[in-house]
């Protein structure tokens, strides 16, 4: 059986526009088939941060300005997030696959993640998004919709939105049969589409933001997936990082890794739920391991030549 690797890919693999985005996806779709070429079956997973909050502020913006625009939901704006990123990397990736004359599906997913309604996240709600508002305007809408808004570093008052867990994957049956037909995937976009079980069956969206790294965690271990590559700005995950006694590191235990997270090593925004979720993928697994290196490495990380593994002990 070829191994099975879910790479979730970060921010700089997407860029900041989608004219931007169009071309970075050429050297991440090159990287992603390098890897299938190896013999890999590759799930990929990918952020959606400035995408969705850039999406969420064009509807907000429009419809505050008499264009006759409807408000957009916050979930629907992360599924058209999915969507033009899902399209964008599929069709770079078979792009990529044609021109190597490899024989092979590609295909982005839909995907909706399902998310615990009591999750403490939707009492404290971190990720800003949407627009700046004046503070009674601001007032005035919290009470009309029930949206939180917090003040925003001086620069006004913005809307936001939780970022709770993941613990359903909806679409992980389908997601399976493409795999195991060794079609590239892409599913669980921007962390995936977060919804509420209402019902068995029966979801709804709601407006939040799942952690990519977090949820791509979490289907590389309901896909049973021999490796977790998370691919950022970083070729290897450092102590001390950006002081003087920065040390990168070549592997690091789960214990170690905990140990670490206890001494401060890994920002919260950024790191630390990274190396949280490698934890959660390593420990919950037989044999799986987790990569954390940058997107122009992988191929040397996969080999062993860099990066940063984390194993079970
Ligand atoms: P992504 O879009 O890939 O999720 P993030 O910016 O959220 O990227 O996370 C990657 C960033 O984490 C790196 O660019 C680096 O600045 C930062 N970082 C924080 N702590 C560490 C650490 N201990 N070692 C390496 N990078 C770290
Ligand atoms: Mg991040």
């Amino acid at each position: 059986m070829s191994k099975r690797l879910v790479i979730a890919l970060g921010g700089n693999a997407l860029g900041k526009s989608p004219k931007e985005q169009l071309s970075l996806v050429e050297g991440t779709a090159s990287t992603i088939v390098d890897l299938v070429e190896q013999g890999y079956d590759v799930v990929i997973g990918h952020g959606n941060g400035p995408q969705v909050g850039m999406v969420n502020l064009a509807f907000e913006f429009s419809a505050n300005n008499h264009s006759g625009t409807p408000a957009m939901p916050f979930p629907e704006c992360g599924a058209m997030t999915q969507g033009y990123i899902g399209y964008h990397l599929q069709q770079a990736v078979e792009r990529e696959l044609a021109r190597r004359k490899i024989d092979k599906p590609c295909a982005a997913v839909v995907t909706q993640v399902v998310v615990d309604k009591k999750d403490p996240a939707f009492k404290h709600p971190t990720k800003p998004v949407g627009m700046f508002y004046s503070k009674d305007k601001a007032d005035e809408m919290a009470a009309q919709t029930g949206y939180t808004f917090v003040e925003d570093a001086g620069r006004g008052y913005r809307r936001v939105v939780p970022s709770p867990l993941p613990i359903k994957i909806v679409e992980l049956p389908v997601v399976e049969q493409l795999v195991k037909n060794h079609c590239v995937v892409i599913t669980v976009g921007g962390g995936g589409i977060p919804v509420v079980e209402k019902k068995r069956g029966d979801y709804q969206g709601v407006a939040a933001v799942i952690d990519k790294d977090r949820a791509s965690a979490l289907l590389a271990l309901e896909l049973k997936a021999d490796m977790l590559v998370i691919l950022t700005a970083v070729e290897q995950v450092a102590i001390n990082y950006n002081t003087p006694q920065q040390q990168d590191l070549a592997q690091m235990t789960v214990g170690e890794a905990r140990e670490y997270i206890h001494q401060g090593h890994f920002a919260p925004g950024s790191m630390l739920p990274k190396i949280e979720s490698c934890i959660s993928f390593v420990e919950n697994t037989k044999n799986g391991k987790a990569l954390i290196t940058s997107l122009d490495k992988a191929r040397q990380a996969l080999e062993g030549m860099t990066g940063t593994l984390i194993v079970k002990n």
